[in-house]
């Protein structure tokens, strides 16, 4: 028994010594781990301390592309769609075409690696910049949208793509979409922006000739003219306005990155320095 009791005795101080090493060892680990993240933090900091929008739009970007949340968040409004057009085909028949409309930057195509190239040399959007990125035809798809449309077709619905992008990105648009196998990639339903940004006409000319079941769009301005060159306060009312259409015949795709809703922060002033556009962002932020 005697010898039991001193060999627990001698086992426990073992067990002290390795746990004392154990510990010592995690000590020194994370020193030298902490040291690291200060050396990396450093450098990140170095990299963007003259541009806080380029740090902001490398943090929404990695939303984007890794949040699996901006993924379900996208699914979502395909899903919510899908249920919404079978429920409207089940009703009757019409007397026109049948149609849905939508956007193709952040609704139907990601451009998010666009957003990483331009913010790693500590840049925003610039057109030339971005033509080049276009004209690679090289954006992969927001998750559900392929799925959606093509099903939307095959229902014998047509997809019409209103976009912003203009006449010289019309080639490398449609092969981006006809990479995948988008349906109606097609110089009649890609139609791009002309002399004016705003939607209003081009939706008015579908629906001269089809009926318009829905709307895809990451900015509120592809749903309507209501939300146009709105301050925030004015956006957030015509969205109140709006509710009812949100997921009727108004879906959203998440966009944390870039959109209309930037424009109305800097009440739509061109050319604003990132040191002025930092300070108006926290001019109307919210602390507690
Ligand atoms: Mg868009």
């Amino acid at each position: 028994m005697l010898q039991f009791f001193n060999y627990l005795y001698f086992y426990q101080m073992r067990n002290k010594k390795i746990l004392v090493f154990f510990i010592a060892a995690a000590f020194i680990s994370a020193c030298k781990t902490t040291k690291q993240s200060v050396n990396q933090t450093a450098i990140a900091h170095q990299v963007n301390t003259t541009d806080a929008v380029a740090a902001a739009k490398l943090f929404t970007a990695t939303f984007q592309q890794s949040a699996a949340e901006y993924k379900a968040l996208c699914y979502q409004a395909y899903n919510l769609a899908k249920f919404k057009l079978d429920e409207i085909l089940m009703t009757g028949k019409y007397a026109r075409p049948l149609a849905v409309m939508t956007d193709i930057d952040e609704t139907v195509l990601n451009n998010s690696p666009y957003q990483v190239h331009q913010a790693l040399m500590n840049k925003d959007y610039d057109p030339i910049s971005w033509h080049e990125w276009t004209a690679k035809a090289s954006a992969d798809t927001v998750p559900g949208a392929l799925s959606f449309f093509q099903y939307a077709a095959s229902r014998g619905v047509e997809v019409f793509y209103v976009t912003n992008r203009d006449e010289a990105e019309r080639v490398g648009t449609l092969k981006n979409l006809q990479k995948f196998n988008f349906p109606n990639t097609d110089n009649q339903h890609l139609m791009l922006m002309g002399k004016s940004s705003s939607k209003v006409q081009r939706r008015d000319s579908i629906e001269a000739t089809h009926i318009l079941l829905m709307q895809f769009g990451d900015n509120l301005n592809d749903f309507s003219g209501a939300f146009e060159k709105k301050s925030v306060a004015d956006r957030m009312k015509a969205t109140d306005e709006n509710r009812n259409q949100f997921g009727t015949q108004f879906f959203v795709l998440p966009n944390p990155s870039y959109g209309e809703w930037e424009n109305a922060i800097y009440k739509y002033q061109r050319n604003l320095t990132t040191a002025q556009k930092d300070s108006i962002y926290r001019s109307i932020l919210k602390d507690w």
